[in-house]
């Protein structure tokens, strides 16, 4: 690895992070994503440039706003150092090159998954759209039409188990067993990690969320959880492990 690189990509995963989270808190909730500029939640005071650093602004602040002093909520600088973290592991992953980009868009999207899922439970289909265009144009550039076509038809089957998935899952529990979020997260998964590895993020955000699901039911009661933010963490699981056998980027 190149250390010049890897900071450069760590501190891009810093902003970027800082971005998706205002897009995840902003954007289904039908709010502008620049207007109102970043301000706190308490006071209203409206950030300055020096507020505005990912992580360094909070432990200079001592993770308190300057003018009120309430606290300033942890969330977005862990979804910041988060995000700058898994743009460092895919970048020492694929290198410099297509496949990163496809990886670095792949990671961004689950971000802002993760945090409109848990903080609405929903995901939204401008997210996902915007990706899915992103990566299959990129997919082109890596590994040519044929093979991205491919790619979109991994998706596409993808899509259709987890819609079968949902179907079966709905009959059994006779309710709404899965949100249309999750099902159309797979389309994504197909794309960029191929039919097994999507059908593997499934079982996985199951064995990561379930304890986390019984131990939250068992405290806060409430039975609807959102099942997208661990399949986003699993997705990221599979797309930055070892296991390339089983990866569409890795195999083309
Ligand atoms: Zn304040």
């Amino acid at each position: 690895m190149d250390i010049y690189y890897g900071v450069l990509i760590f501190i891009f995963g810093l902003v970027l992070g800082s971005f998706y989270t205002v897009v995840g808190e902003r954007l289904p909730d039908g709010k502008s994503l620049i207007n109102p500029p970043s301000h706190c939640p308490n006071c209203n005071h409206r950030l300055g440039i020096l507020e505005l650093i990912p992580v360094l602004s909070f432990i200079i602040l001592g993770g308190k706003c300057k003018k009120c002093k309430s606290k300033i909520p942890i969330l977005s600088t862990l979804i910041e150092t988060t995000t700058a973290i898994l743009f460092l592991f895919a970048y020492l992953k694929f290198g410099i090159s297509i496949n990163l980009f496809v990886a670095l868009t792949f990671i961004s999207m689950l971000v802002i998954v993760i945090v409109s899922d848990i903080r609405y439970m929903v995901i939204c289909d401008e997210v996902l759209i915007i990706g899915n265009i992103i990566i299959f144009i990129l997919l082109i550039i890596s590994i040519g039409l044929k093979a991205s076509l491919f790619a979109l038809f991994y998706g596409m089957t993808s899509f259709v188990i987890m819609l079968s998935i949902k179907t079966l899952g709905d009959m059994i529990f006779r309710k709404e067993s899965m949100g249309g979020g999750d099902i159309k997260l797979m389309f994504t998964f197909g794309l960029v990690l191929g039919i097994p590895s999507s059908v593997a993020s499934i079982f996985l955000a199951s064995f990561i969320g379930l304890p986390i699901s019984l131990i939250m039911m068992k405290n806060n009661k409430s039975h609807e959880l959102p099942f997208g933010p661990y399949l986003s963490v699993a997705a990221i699981i599979l797309l930055l492990s070892g296991i390339d056998i089983i990866n569409v980027l890795v195999n083309m």
